[in-house]
């Protein structure tokens, strides 16, 4: 089905989708952009975004579609624009991921754009201290200089970038090969690595390739689901609605701590201990095991290393997993049962399991599940990750930061020839090896190894673990640039220059969602004052960097598409076949891989249909280990556990751009809280909205008491999205991706001052 270029009120939309509870009133026919740039005098510039439409009062003009630059679900907004302007928007209801749906972050995606606090001009810190107005020229030529000099005094490895899953695939390319091929620059991570880094690895090991294997229509395919360390509900409310309409009434069990939102609509509720996840879930694999309820066929055929995953389980009987858990042994061997009965189990995980100290090995243990049950690569099955930002799933493949451009390896000289070839560059321009991960950046500005940095739309003075470390690290820096809509990011305000960019709706590109779908970002506003594009900014700095020439090929976002297309050809994420930017608007989006020589147009596509992996032996690999304790267990001092999670489906992250809209800040808390049980507030004298203090070894912060049985006692919970919280976590990570863990850590809770 098209989705684009029917009318809203289409006949194929009344078939296809629930109906809105009352009808759209009538809708010129959606156009599309003119392909190519969308630069501000092209969307001025009357004839273009195909009008010509008559323009009526109350009436759009005309609307166009566009990505949600949100969350990974990845739904698709019409935008309705007037006047040359985009005035207001509603969700797709033609397109496959959405159907019509949008959660309030969604709804008001216009409105974070017109923010006083807006960055619209690049900002310079004076020898007072003050951040002040300068123009590009000289915001360029101040970067250029200084993180030249640093490099010539302390060596090339001593400037980093930290950049993000927010900005558009091209973007990404465009940063990761002028920082490493023309910056020469070793070290350079993005904040993935705070929420899809565990993953990526989880599924290249066992996997052969990052390949997260399904389809939402897995969500509505299942019998059975299985979500361990997803609060569904308000992280992702679009799957859930997925889930929501599911016609088998999927039995849906929750592996959780908490009692979430999520949990609360489940048909069975594990409340395990804290990090007791990899526990059970090699309990539950023993009992299917003992009882003969695996698909030895498919472990035949398609697995290895089986048998001594086997040996490894027998260790984990109901006495041991029981006591692990917390959970009662008819409830362990229930939930095995519910999975051995289900005809198609589907297993999903997100920040519960890859924010953990343990969380590559946790994500195994579930992939071993589906596995070892033959649930895979068939409608309502798999194991699946949940990605968190917009664009995880591009900055997984194209960032340049844990592979080479494409999925490919650094330290592979065949790979680096293809990519060399590809982008007509001299091979000897791409690093052999891996730069650092985040934390090893961090550490190397402690060290004074690293002394510039360049962030690119993201906060770390927030969302870094320990924040109070991270800020310290960071004020030690030489020279700090800082690239982001809003000057007031807490990262900004620490800055010495400050590069003002265009946000999502500004500039155009393409997302991957969760499900390998591409889906195309347009411009549908002009970006305030002078802010440009990332990909501008980009271009400017190579320009001025003196190695411009190096991407004269780079010369819009669909050019470097191009080129992303020709750097996945033979790879397993291959979409050579996709046409152009208007070929993915036209399908509904397209998920990979999409070959040229056999391209699927199947809206809704799954992998691992025909048992086949990316290892060379193309078999999936059981991986196993034992648990180890968590790193930071409550103690006489700090007696309670704090975990943390999102607050609700009006939060985005640090809340950079959610705070600046005023139906949103209505939806959720003003001030930081934390849940704590009824049981443990009366013990500590605690009533309904005192304010009490919350310590850990590394901070202290005055909340409001919100006393739910939804966590238990001795454990309390904080949401990740108000700047108090990383103030108190505790700086562990994961050995294999290096992901930190925010969700454990010792405090005490004290009522009153
Ligand atoms: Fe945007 Fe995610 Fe909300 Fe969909 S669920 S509207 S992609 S934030």
């Amino acid at each position: 089905m098209s989705a684009d270029l029917q009318t809203e009120n289409s006949p194929e939309n009344e078939s296809d989708s629930p109906k809105p509870k009352k009808p759209p009133r009538e809708l010129p026919q959606i156009l599309h952009a003119k392909q190519g740039p969308l630069t501000r005098e092209l969307l001025l510039e009357p004839g273009n975004f195909g009008l010509g439409l008559m323009p009526a009062k109350n009436k759009p003009d005309l609307v166009t579609s566009s990505v949600c630059g949100y969350c990974s679900t990845g739904c698709s907004l019409n935008i309705h624009i007037k006047d040359q302007e985009a005035v207001a928007l509603t969700p797709t209801t033609n397109y496959p991921v959405n159907m019509g749906m949008a959660c309030p972050k969604g709804w008001e995606s216009l409105t974070v754009l017109k923010s006083d606090d807006r960055a619209t001009t690049p900002l310079l810190r004076n020898e007072s201290g003050k951040l002040q107005p300068i123009d590009w020229h000289t915001a360029a030529t101040t970067f250029t200089t200084r993180m030249k000099a640093i490099q010539e005094k302390y060596g090339k490895e001593s400037i980093a970038f930290l950049g993000t899953g927010q900005i558009p695939t091209e973007e990404m390319a465009f940063l990761g090969a002028l920082t490493k091929f023309g910056m020469g620059m070793l070290h350079g991570d993005g904040n993935t690595r705070q929420c899809m880094a565990t993953a990526v690895v989880a599924y290249k090991q066992a996997f052969g390739f990052d390949a997260p294997p399904y389809t939402y229509d897995d969500f509505e395919q299942s019998d059975v689901i299985v979500l361990v360390g997803s609060n569904l509900c308000i992280a992702h409310p679009i799957m859930w609605e997925r889930v929501m309409r599911n016609p088998n009434s999927p039995e849906i069990i929750v592996v959780d701590p908490r009692m979430t939102e999520t949990a609360m609509s489940a048909t069975q509720h594990a409340a395990i201990e804290p990090k007791s996840d990899m526990a059970l879930l090699y309990g539950i694999a023993r009992i299917l095991i003992e009882e003969d309820w695996v698909d030895q066929d498919y472990i035949k055929q398609h697995t290895n290393d089986f048998a001594e995953f086997s040996d490894h389980v027998q260790d984990y009987d109901l006495d041991r997993v029981s006591a692990d858990t917390g959970l009662p042994k008819e409830q362990i061997e229930q939930i095995a049962k519910t999975i051995a009965d289900g005809k198609r189990v589907s297993f999903w995980w997100t920040m519960g399991v890859n924010q953990s100290h343990q969380g590559v090995r946790t994500a195994q243990a579930i992939i071993n599940l589906a596995l070892m049950t033959g649930n895979m690569g068939k409608p309502g099955t798999g194991a699946n990750s949940i990605t968190g930002q917009c664009n995880a799933m591009g900055s997984r493949l194209f960032s340049n930061t844990t592979n080479l451009l494409g999925g490919y390896d650094f330290a592979n000289a065949e790979d680096r020839k293809k990519v060399a070839e590809i982008l007509e560059i001299d091979e000897s321009l791409i690093p052999e090896k891996l730069g650092l991960p985040y934390h090893k950046i961090m550490e190397g500005i402690l060290s004074k190894k690293i002394r510039g940095l360049w962030v690119i739309c993201t906060n770390p003075a927030h969302s870094w673990i320990n924040q109070g470390q991270a800020r310290d690290i960071l004020s030690r820096l030489d020279f700090l640039v800082v690239q982001d809509m809003y000057h007031t990011t807490e990262t900004a305000k620490m800055a010495d220059l400050v590069l003002p960019a265009a946000g999502w709706g500004e500039k155009e590109g393409t997302f991957i969602n969760s499900e390998r779908r591409f889906s195309v970002l347009k411009k549908v506003s002009p970006a305030p004052g002078q802010a440009l594009a990332d990909f501008s900014i980009f271009r400017l700095i190579a320009d001025y960097w003196g190695c411009g020439n190096l991407f004269k090929k780079w010369t819009s976002p669909e050019a470097v598409f191009q080129m992303m297309k020709q750097l996945s050809k033979d790879q397993p994420c291959d979409f050579s076949g996709i046409e152009d930017y208007q070929a993915i608007d036209q399908s509904g989006g397209i998920q990979w891989p999409y070959p040229a020589e056999s391209p699927n147009t199947e809206q809704q596509r799954r992998l691992f249909e025909d048992g086949k992996y990316y290892h060379a032996d193309q078999r999936a690999k059981f991986l196993f280990e034992d648990p180890t304790d968590m790193p930071e267990k409550p103690s006489e001092k700090y007696p309670m556990l704090l975990l943390t999670g999102r607050g609700s489906a009006s939060q985005w992250h640090t809340q950079t751009r959610t705070s600046k809209s005023a139906v949103l800040r209505k939806l959720y808390p003003k001030r930081p809280y934390i849940e704590i049980n009824p049981m443990d507030a009366r013990r500590l004298s605690i009533q309904p909205g005192d304010k009490v203090v919350v310590r850990s070894q590394r901070g202290r912060v005055r909340v409001k008491a919100f006393l739910t049985q939804a966590v238990k006692p001795g454990q309390v919970f904080m949401s990740m999205h108000y700047e108090a919280t990383n103030q108190l976590t505790h700086a562990s990570f994961d050995p294999y991706s290096k992901q930190p863990s925010y969700k454990a850590c010792a405090v005490r809770v004290d009522a009153g001052v």
